[in-house]
């Protein structure tokens, strides 16, 4: 994690929510995995993709792979995890100028 990706995400959070986002939920990875092809997925999303299916494929170019559990994707994890603690936080802030927006009113 280096400052300039925090940075360019408080600057506009679609493109790196974009690029943080499993193609199969649509949500911040969580826990992602990647795939030989170079996609990556939540684990679950991908297990349970595979469950469905009973092809062990990738949800996106529809690959085939022969491993049991493809390898964790750390630096995505991070950038996830990150971002998402970020949204979080977005979130609260937009309550506080809610609150702030009441309280102006009241008065
Ligand atoms: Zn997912
Ligand atoms: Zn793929």
């Amino acid at each position: 994690m280096t400052p300039i990706k925090i940075n360019s995400m408080a600057a506009s959070a679609s493109p790196s929510e974009m690029e943080c986002s499993c193609p199969v939920c649509c949500d911040i990875f969580i826990d992602p995995v990647v795939l030989m092809c170079g996609h990556s997925f939540c684990k679950t999303c991908l297990r349970e993709w595979w469950r469905q299916s009973g092809l062990q494929t990738c949800p996106v170019c529809k690959q085939t792979f022969p491993l049991a559990l493809p390898p964790r994707n750390l630096a995505l994890r991070n950038l996830s995890d990150a971002l998402r603690l970020q949204k979080t936080q977005r979130m609260k802030a937009d309550d506080m100028s809610l609150m702030l927006v009441l309280v102006t009113c009241v008065n």
